[in-house]
């Protein structure tokens, strides 16, 4: 018996920031859309908190070789916009001009995305935070910055009525962010887009350097166990299905692909306060100092500092401690404050693959990277003392806290490497099917057309050429809907 098929105009490929943008996109210019998602299908009445329960659902974690960087993905229908922390940033200026001078994006220009930034500015709600989500972890941030004299602002967040449950990463239970799931992938179907959960694309089918559509492995929704197979066919293939797999769908389909992965490596300060905190109420994330960027105007050294919930297990994930003493600085969870350093890194890994076809993450943070994660992580600590702390605890394994400017001075100035960093991780991740001007270092043109393979185009974080020193998901979907457009445009033209 030969497998089930389906026919669409378009098959786009995961349902993230990159792809559920492009679907609606398609589908409201009028294409036949089918909208595959390896994970489930969750709704807001699903979400109700249960951590465990919650991250086993919606998220995944690779780690990659090299560094032991653990990088996390959401992994079901709206991708990891469902399980972010609802920052919004425009596309830096600088980033898109060094994309020009670098990597030949020559039309990428603030001018060419602006209008899809504005639309994706109005579609998942993006708006100031105000007094009333900043929260007091968040403020201890702000006080400290303004005790130092560094700049910070409150960011911009994708909400609709937050209620301040603390909750971003577990799906929102209220219902207040706007993930894909809530916008871009309603606004597909409204427009006759299909979408099919438990859906994982294992290859592109291409004849005669041209895209026929996508085979794919149909999952059980109850056990995750293979349930059959399917091929949808489209002369449109859009691939988003996030760098942890895009660039090992291409590899699969006989596509060189995974060079130029590229992260923003994160670590977390942790600080006791004697007043409470209740660091877990409020938006996860929602200050961030910006004196020591590199984007946006700014010169620094290429770090944001943003203050991120204490949620129990996540802090004591990233708390250098472990037993009694671990059981005692968890003791003090509500009066913990907490930041996360967003870093610009230098370094560049690579997607290959294994014996068995699943993608193989390797990076490593170049010494530079390392380099800078100390001296934020000793800002951090500086700065949580001039809010008053009255410990701090820094991401290094066995240190003690620390107490005081003069403690803070006398650590002695050592080479960190991965492994001396507790929970180096990242959750902005970019590049492996690069867009670029030279055929000979680039995967994708700058329309996002994956080279030599007709209708064939990717359109999520893998085509970015490098990471954005800001939150990446309003640059990755103003990108997408630019990559739509001229994907149905060209391919029109071609059909001509
Ligand atoms: C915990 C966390 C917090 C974050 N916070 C912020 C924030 O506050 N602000 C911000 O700007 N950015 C944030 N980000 C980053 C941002 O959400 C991502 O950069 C963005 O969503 C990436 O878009 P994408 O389309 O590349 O991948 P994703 O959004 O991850 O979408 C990829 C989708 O493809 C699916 N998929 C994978 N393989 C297959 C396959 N073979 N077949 C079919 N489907 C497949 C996945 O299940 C997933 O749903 C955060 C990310 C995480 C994980």
């Amino acid at each position: 018996m030969s497998e089930p098929r389906l026919r669409a105009d378009a098959v786009v490929v995961g349902s993230g920031a990159g792809g559920a943008p492009a679907a609606a996109a398609l589908a409201e210019a009028g294409l036949e859309v089918v909208l595959l998602e390896a994970g489930a299908r969750w709704e807001t009445r699903d979400f109700d908190g249960e951590e465990a329960r919650m991250l086993a659902r919606l998220m995944k974690a690779t780690t990659a070789s090299g560094s032991g960087m653990e990088l996390y993905a959401g992994a079901c229908v709206g991708g990891s916009t469902v399980v972010n922390d609802a920052l919004c940033w425009a596309p830096p200026p600088e980033v898109l001009a060094r994309w020009r001078a670098e990597h030949g994006l020559v039309g990428l220009t603030e001018s060419t995305l602006a209008p899809h930034v504005e639309r994706v500015w109005a579609e998942i709600g993006a708006a100031p935070t105000g007094p009333a989500n900043l929260s007091r972890n968040a403020r201890l941030l702000e006080a400290g910055a303004r005790r130092l004299g560094w700049a910070g602002a409150a960011m911009a967040r994708n909400v609709r009525g937050c209620v301040n449950l603390g909750l971003c990463n577990l799906g929102c239970p209220s219902g207040a962010k706007q993930s894909a799931l809530l916008t871009w992938v309603p606004r597909a179907e409204r427009a006759g887009a299909r979408v099919l959960a438990h859906a994982r694309a294992l290859r592109v089918a291409i004849e005669a350097g041209r895209a026929r559509g996508v085979e794919v492995l149909r999952l059980d929704p109850a056990s995750g166990e293979p349930a059959g197979p399917l091929r949808v066919e489209a002369p449109l293939v859009v691939l988003a299905a996030g760098i942890l797999e895009t660039p090992a769908l291409l590899l699969r389909s006989g596509i060189a692909a995974g060079e130029g992965l590229q992260l923003h490596s994160s670590v977390s300060v942790t600080a006791r306060f004697a007043e409470p905190v209740y660091g877990f109420f409020g938006p996860t994330m929602a200050y961030a100092v910006t004196e020591f960027s590199d984007v946006h105007g700014r010169h620094g050294p290429g770090f944001m500092l943003e203050n991120v919930s204490v949620a129990a297990p996540v802090t004591a994930n990233a708390l250098p401690r472990f037993g009694a003493d671990l059981e005692r600085a968890m003791g003090a969870l509500p009066h913990l404050a907490r930041t996360v350093v967003v870093l610009r890194d230098e370094a560049r890994g690579r997607v290959t693959l294994a014996r068995d076809g699943s993608a193989r993450i390797a990076y490593a943070p170049t010494p530079g990277d390392l380099g800078r994660i100390g001296d934020a992580i000793g800002r951090l600590a500086r700065l949580y003392l001039a809010a008053g702390a009255e410990e701090v605890w820094l991401p290094l394994e066995a240190s003690a806290p620390i107490r005081s400017e003069a403690e803070l001075a006398a650590l002695a100035p050592r080479a960190l490497g991965p492994r001396d960093l507790t929970l180096l991780y990242a959750v902005h991740l970019f590049g492996g099917a690069a867009m670029g001007g030279d055929p000979a270092h680039s995967v994708c043109d700058e329309a996002g057309a994956v080279r030599g393979v007709a209708g064939l185009y990717v359109s999520d974080a893998s085509s970015l050429p490098g990471n954005t020193g800001v939150n990446p998901q309003v640059t990755i979907m103003a990108n997408a809907l630019r990559i739509a457009e001229r994907a149905r445009t060209g391919e029109r033209a071609r059909a001509a």
